[in-house]
């Protein structure tokens, strides 16, 4: 999680625990983020961000959230809509994908399918250092990263359009990159992951939200914040008798500003990939990275000049 990405919130784990009371943990800080272009580099120091664990591990966030609440959790479940829609007041989908928004008619559009390819790899890692690359030669309109889960384990992945075809390629290309040694412990596929809006996120007695209601921010394709943010906002629609359309409106254009930043990012060339990076190297826009003073609005204002120099 970049601060950078949840502005004008500076730091998503203070506000949810303070304003909302969420109390949840990250995993580690991100205190080093090193950009590779296709030549050039930058490295930013600072406090730049959180570091998550996801899945069965017990302080991932979906452990830490089930802690809070009280009611009991039913696994191995396999609900059916219409009988919770006529069993209960209230019906909140949160599915993780655009699956059952489509079966019940209420997708839109999907802005974005994504193919992320990764694997757990086995090496010497400063567990607070991200690195990410923008390269067309290792994730075309996409990028590459590399997250470290501790000093010895770290995901790398790339995260690309999926229908772009020359995977093996681009993968085999991605590990060149990587001057240290490693093992690969583990490798993962995730086809067609769906970025995309619904018609609506509140029809009947029912309310979409998470990646399900289309709060997962394009640009990057994050959303762990985005998603707990439509969760409060629909307890809010509930408890309060509010329209949830309308609470989320900042949510969706948090969702435009990103699809945006996207596609201007995914329409660069390499070349602009490499001064865009050297661009991290400049005291000030380091300076503003770090003080969380750009913005997505800014930056694509900037990105988007005539006179940028990027161009
Ligand atoms: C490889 C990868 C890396 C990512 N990295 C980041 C990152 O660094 N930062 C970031 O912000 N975002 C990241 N994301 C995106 C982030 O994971 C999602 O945006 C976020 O998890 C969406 O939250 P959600 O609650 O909608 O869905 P999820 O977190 O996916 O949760 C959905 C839950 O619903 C359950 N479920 C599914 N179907 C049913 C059903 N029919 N009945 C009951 N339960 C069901 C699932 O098992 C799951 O537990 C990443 C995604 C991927 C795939």
């Amino acid at each position: 999680m970049l601060h950078l990405i949840n502005l004008p919130i500076t730091d998503a784990f203070y506000y949810l625990s303070l304003n909302q009371e969420i109390p949840l943990q990250p995993t580690l800080p991100i205190r080093k983020i090193k950009f590779y272009g296709p030549n050039e580099n930058a490295t930013i120091i600072g406090d730049i961000g959180y570091i998550t664990i996801r899945g069965n591990h017990e302080r991932s966030l979906e452990n830490q959230l089930g802690k809070l609440i009280k009611s009991k959790i039913k696994h191995n479940q396999r609900p059916d809509y219409q009988s919770l829609k006529d069993n209960f007041d209230k019906v909140i989908i949160a599915t993780g994908d655009a699956r059952t928004t489509k079966k019940l008619d209420q997708w839109q559009h999907t802005d974005v399918s994504v193919k992320i390819i990764g694997a757990t790899i086995e090496g010497k890692f400063e567990p607070t250092t991200v690195k990410m690359w923008l390269n067309h030669n290792l994730a075309p309109q996409g990028y590459a990263y590399l997250l470290p889960f501790g000093h010895k384990l770290a995901s790398l992945a790339i995260a690309t359009l999926h229908d772009t075809v020359n995977f093996k390629e681009l993968w085999n290309n991605l590990l060149e990159e990587l001057n240290f040694e490693f093992k690969i412990k583990d490798t993962f596929q995730i086809d067609h992951y769906e970025i995309g809006r619904p018609k609506t996120n509140e029809f009947n007695n029912t309310y979409l939200i998470g990646q399900a209601g289309g709060f997962i921010m394009p640009f990057l394709g994050f959303g762990q914040f985005s998603s707990i943010e439509s969760g409060i906002l629909v307890k809010k629609a509930i408890t309060e008798d509010k329209n949830y359309d309308i609470l989320t409106k900042n949510l969706k254009n948090d969702y435009q500003n990103s699809y945006k930043l996207r596609k201007i990012i995914g329409g660069m060339s390499n070349k602009q990939y490499d001064k865009l990076v050297k661009s991290l190297n400049n005291k000030t826009v380091k300076k503003m990275f770090l003080q969380r003073k750009i913005n997505i609005t800014k930056l694509i204002g900037w990105l988007s000049s005539p006179f940028t120099w990027l161009t």
